[in-house]
């Protein structure tokens, strides 16, 4: 009998042990480590490697970042049933983002995101020159961050990258050598959270900001209008033709840019009313709720009922630009041969306003030496 139950203890032992086992092998093949790969994405016109760096979380989500541009080429997002796709516009093969990437995809954008008017600015009663590339108006930082080669580090934690960029005083126009840190890093949570960093050795105007086009149905063949978006804002800024601010803080209640619940993107967007106008719909930025310069805040929410993909975006920043995709408009073939028409993608471009360097009731724009620029933005994907 004491046999018996020796043998049986045993027997239910080594069940236990195998079954633990089994376990644990089906949690290793389910849970996907943390990860960072690289692969070649083709040669700058000096001969540079351009290299695709993909960021890849726990949860199976992945971010795609090459070193030209600083271009974010690809981010995946769990729709209500789990399946995760690609939810940003952009193109195949380096070839392509050189040939001259006018929608700015998924780049990212300096010294100056957004309008400057004229393409002039003053400090300390020196005046300073950009380039005009957006009618008579400076766009984007001229020949931007958005068209020059970033250093990027791996690092340790596998979460992150780091994007360095030292702009030369004189560059585009700017005064002061501007050295640039932008750091992407990819959580558990399935957040992409962008850090940016610069410092100058002389008085200059700095607003880094990134130009990805969302669009959470995952499907590049249907436009952004049903998707539902949310900004915690009560103003906006009216804008001239040249989409410069008047300098008018406009109170957004009881006109199409109330956003302040969510509402779909295309419920008034061709109404007949001037900023839309102006705008060929929503290309405007919107005063943020809470600005204090250092609280990363939430400040907006995109929603697209079909996939139940939820986007969060929270900054420290002061403002955000909508743009709905205006200037789509078919001329340009994206990922995988799909024509990107009208309003196939939107941006939410955290910043400080446009033309700040002008406007001097605007949140300064003014960096010094010996003070750093800092300045945070989270993207976070969930369902609903
Ligand atoms: C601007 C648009 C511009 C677009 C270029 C946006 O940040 O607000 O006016 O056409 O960038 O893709």
């Amino acid at each position: 009998m004491n046999r018996l139950t020796t043998l049986l203890t045993i027997a239910s032992l080594v069940l236990l042990i195998s079954c633990k086992k089994e376990q644990e092998n089906k949690e290793t093949a389910q849970t996907p480590t943390r990860s960072v790969s690289s692969k070649p994405f083709g040669t700058m016109p000096d001969g540079k490697a351009v290299t695709l760096y993909t960021l890849r979380n726990t949860q199976g989500m992945e971010v795609g970042v090459i070193n030209y541009g600083g271009i974010i080429v690809s981010m995946t997002a769990p729709d209500r049933n789990g399946k995760y796709e690609d939810v940003v516009l952009g193109f195949d093969s380096l070839s392509q983002y050189l040939k001259g990437n006018p929608a700015y995809f998924g780049a990212l954008i300096g010294r100056f995101g957004n309008r400057i008017a004229k393409g002039k600015f003053s400090i300390d009663k020196v005046q300073y020159t950009l380039p005009v590339n957006n009618g008579e108006n400076h766009l984007h930082g001229g020949k931007g961050f958005d068209k020059v080669f970033w250093d990027i580090e791996v690092q340790p934690d596998s979460s992150s990258l780091k994007l360095t960029y030292q702009s030369a005083d004189g560059e585009q126009g700017y005064p002061g050598n501007l050295k640039v840190e932008v750091v992407y890093t990819l959580t558990d949570q399935n957040e992409l959270k962008i850090d940016y960093k610069a410092a100058t050795d002389k008085a200059t105007v700095v607003n880094l900001t990134q130009h990805t086009y969302f669009n959470l149905s995952a499907n590049m063949n249907q436009d952004i209008l049903q998707h539902q978006l949310q900004i915690n804002a009560d103003e906006f800024l009216p804008v001239d033709k040249g989409l410069i601010p008047t300098g008018e803080l406009r109170k957004v209640a009881t006109t199409p840019f109330d956003f302040t619940t969510l509402t779909a993107v295309g419920s008034r967007i061709n109404q007949d009313e001037d900023q839309l106008k102006k705008g060929v719909g929503y290309d405007h930025c919107w005063i943020l709720r809470g600005y204090d310069g250092k609280t990363n805040r939430k400040i907006a929410e995109l929603y697209d009922s079909t996939s139940g993909r939820l986007m969060e975006v929270s900054t420290t920043e002061p403002g955000v630009q909508f743009y709905s995709g205006n200037f789509l408009d078919g001329t340009l073939t994206g990922k995988g041969g799909v024509v990107y028409k009208h309003r196939t993608g939107l941006c939410l471009e955290t910043q400080h306003y446009p033309d700040s360097p002008n406007q001097s009731a605007f949140p300064s724009v003014l960096l010094s030496p010996g003070q750093t620029y800092e300045t945070s933005t989270t993207y976070k994907f969930a369902t609903r």
